[in-house]
């Protein structure tokens, strides 16, 4: 049987030749289309600033795991100076928490058990990769008292079966955060109280000064992971005593040299 009818390839690819040059010299050079518009806008993320107009634009949020001894100890792993580690939580999990409000914070779906953690935060106004602690402060812009909000049960689920804890860390509303200060106005936080009561009653009480890697060695080490970038964050881990919190709770965030952070869960 002849096959003379039906198009050869070589015939195919020619005509394709046509078709893409026409598409090309119709489609305007890139430079003339200007930058393509989402076709679904999507919300920047951002942080209020203290004493400025601005905002800070938030790129990632890095959280590191156990960074006091006495919180490691009760979850569980060594206090002596493993490496730190890290996590993420998604941009858009930021709930900005203003000076002097209570913040409705929603209870989440899925949990039974949903930890506090209070956290001082860094934001970082410019990055770069394997960057010495030494150097490391030249890169945060300023500081914000954080809540590591954790759905623990599903934490712990997860990780007894050695499955990622991602859905028990990154969830909608888990980055609460009050407004930054700049660090050329507060100075560099390295020692100093932070705490947390329920209702009035303190839960959580340290001292940053007992944080197991400083905020200049968790840029160190972070940066040898990923190349850091100006609007990244980084929640530096909780003291211990985390513990639950249910529907009508008011949480009092106190971090000394910053003004309190208050959410309540509804
Ligand atoms: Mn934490």
């Amino acid at each position: 049987m002849k096959k003379t009818s039906s198009p050869t390839r070589r015939d195919l690819l020619a005509s394709a030749a046509v078709v893409t040059a026409a598409t090309i010299a119709d489609t305007p050079p890139a430079a003339a289309q200007g930058t393509p518009k989402p076709i679904f806008p999507v919300p920047m993320i951002t942080i209020p600033i203290v004493g400025e107009t601005s905002v800070f634009q938030v790129r990632r949020i890095y959280c590191i795991g156990r960074n006091y001894a006495a919180h490691a100890i009760e979850r569980g792993s060594d206090p002596n100076r493993e490496p730190p580690f890290f996590f993420q939580k998604p941009t858009d999990a930021i709930q900005n928490v203003a000076i002097g409000e209570i913040a409705d914070h929603p209870y989440p779906s899925l949990t039974k058990n949903y930890h506090h953690e209070v956290e001082l935060v860094a934001a970082l106004k410019s990055g770069g990769i394997d960057i010495p602690a030494e150097k490391a402060l030249d890169h945060v812009y300023g500081y914000a008292l954080g809540l590591d909000m954790t759905r623990r049960d599903l934490q712990n689920g997860m990780a007894a079966e050695k499955k990622p804890w991602e859905i028990g860390k990154s969830f909608d509303h888990a980055a609460v955060i009050g407004p930054i200060h700049p660090a050329s106005k507060t100075g560099h936080f390295e020692k100093g109280a932070i705490s947390l009561a329920i209702n009035g009653t303190v839960k959580q009480s340290s001292d940053l000064s007992k944080m197991i890697w400083s905020v200049a060695e968790q840029i160190a080490k972070l940066s040898e992971a990923f190349e850091l970038k100006a609007g990244d964050i980084i929640y530096s881990g909780t003291p211990e005593n985390v513990g639950p919190v249910v529907k009508g709770d008011v949480l009092l965030c106190k971090l000394e040299g910053l003004p309190d952070m208050s959410i309540k869960i509804v």
